[in-house]
């Protein structure tokens, strides 16, 4: 394919975006294949001569598109969403064009600088201190990979990269049984291991983690010889909605010289609005903060935003300087890649900068704000009818619920049935947890094109299809 080419495909493509995100609202939220229906229509071999471009494009719509989960459907409620907007959309086609690899300044000074002005612009909009600096790394699981190399290090004297981990004592992690499963993973990944990943029990309305039992287990581990590395505080947990009381994590943690790392994954960008930043209290105490603005603030996957409080150190354990990644010249530079695992990285700040400029902070708080008071609004709704009980109640715009019609004997089952029967039908999508021992269903709103009315067209799928 040559480059003019793009004259011919670019605007249809552009047409064909254009008309699919107008008429998402037909199709089914969920695919609706079986597994391998996509993969039986694929060539086992590759194309030895080129195809046509009109070929390679009807297939993506004839045998991709019907397999594909529409993340930016209005009736999306699932998981978290994974947000996206025109914007953002422009900036990836921009991104994609330039391709360029941002490893270093001098591969693209541009996409370095405007990083470290985004990542400023958005620790203003949360309400971090000046004393944070930030790196949009791809995923929150690299960032807490990332801080809890960080923490290891620290706690190891900068030892554990020389040396490896063998002969030095256990590094300890603690968090609530709430967090999600990527800390468990960088445990894994960081050579910390599942079993010195300490897992306490939860206390309060906000299923926060027992401050008590988190101080007790690190003084507890410190006696045994063991070194408590890190606390990783959740605000804003994937299952229902748990947030920790941070700025008491901190005080343990400043008390017994122990590292913090905060998952706001998803909740981060609600603290874009200022009456919603009380879950986060105490952050500005922590070593290290992420949030995903792909999750909830408009901007396409990749894109997690990631704050430390001491680069320096930060840099000192995931920086390596061979001599065909040295800059000639120049001290005072920011290579991103020494805050991150990769060496390779995309220009992600172009999509922010698109997005914040093109809508404003007014407006992105306002979305969020919307999607906060739709969900409430609708728990308060679904809570008033008899057969349906909301089994936690709404943290920003999550909320979970189950059916239980009088006599049921077997709650979980049913729900697990109606889930299906939900997700079959295609018209919304929602996915499940487990809370206090429950099967429960979460409904969360998050989608860039969700309107009210969608919200409340979820209430008469849910209750109709639940009673029909
Ligand atoms: N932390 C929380 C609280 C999450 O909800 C999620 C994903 O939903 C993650 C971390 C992982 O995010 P990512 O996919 O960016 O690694």
């Amino acid at each position: 394919m040559e480059t003019e080419e793009l004259n011919r495909w670019g605007p249809d493509l552009a047409r064909w975006a254009a008309d699919y995100l107008a008429t998402l609202r037909e199709r089914p939220v969920r695919a609706q294949t079986e597994p391998g229906d996509i993969a039986r229509q694929i060539a086992d071999e590759p194309p030895a001569e080129p195809h046509a471009f009109e070929d390679v494009f009807r297939d993506f719509q004839d045998i991709v598109m019907p397999g594909m989960t529409h993340w930016q459907h209005p009736r999306f409620f699932a998981y978290f969403t994974a947000n996206s907007s025109p914007p953002a959309l422009l900036a990836e086609w921009l991104t994609a064009t330039l391709a360029a690899q941002c490893m270093l300044w001098q591969t693209s000074p541009a996409a370095t600088e405007l990083e470290t002005r985004m990542m400023d612009w958005l620790r203003q909009m949360i309400g971090l201190p000046t004393d944070f600096e930030g790196v949009i790394q791809d995923t929150a699981s690299t960032a807490t990979l990332a801080a809890l190399l960080h923490a290891r290090e620290r706690v190891l004297g900068f030892r554990g990269n020389g040396e490896g981990l063998s002969g030095l004592p256990p590094c300890r992690v603690y968090c609530s049984d709430q967090v999600h499963s990527s800390i468990d993973k960088a445990c894994w990944v960081a050579g910390i291991g599942q079993a010195n990943l300490v897992k306490l029990p939860t206390e309060g309305d906000r299923g926060g983690l027992c401050i008590t039992e988190l101080e007790a287990a690190i003084v507890r581990d410190r006696e045994a010889g063991l070194l408590p590395a890190a606390i990783v505080a959740v605000v804003g947990g994937t299952s229902i909605g748990a947030c920790d009381d941070v700025a008491a994590i901190c005080e343990v943690a400043k008390r017994q010289d122990v590292y913090v790392h905060v998952d706001a994954a998803w909740a981060g960008s609600a603290m874009i609005c200022p009456e919603f930043r009380h879950l986060m209290a105490g952050s500005e105490q922590a070593d290290s903060f992420v949030f995903n603005p792909h999750k909830w603030l408009l901007t396409n996957f990749d894109c997690s935003a990631h704050f430390v409080r001491d680069p320096e150190s930060f840099v000192r354990t995931l920086a390596i300087r061979p001599t065909y990644l040295k800059t000639q010249g120049h001290d005072r530079i920011t290579n991103y890649s020494e805050w991150s695992i990769p060496l390779g990285r995309r220009f992600r700040a172009l999509k922010l900068w698109f997005v914040l400029r093109s809508y404003g902070v007014n407006a992105l708080q306002e979305t969020i704000r919307s999607h906060v008071a739709w969900a409430a609004e609708l728990a308060e709704k679904l809570g008033e009818e008899p057969d349906f009980e909301i089994t936690s109640p709404p943290v920003l715009s999550l909320f979970s619920f189950r059916y239980l019609p009088d006599g049921a004997d077997d709650p979980d089952t049913l729900n697990a049935t109606l889930l299906d029967r939900i997700n079959d039908d295609g018209r919304i999508y929602l996915t499940q947890t487990t809370h206090d021992g429950k099967y429960v269903i979460r409904f969360h709103v998050g989608q860039t094109y969700t309107t009210r009315e969608d919200v409340m067209f979820a209430f008469d799928v849910m209750t109709s299809l639940a009673r029909g």
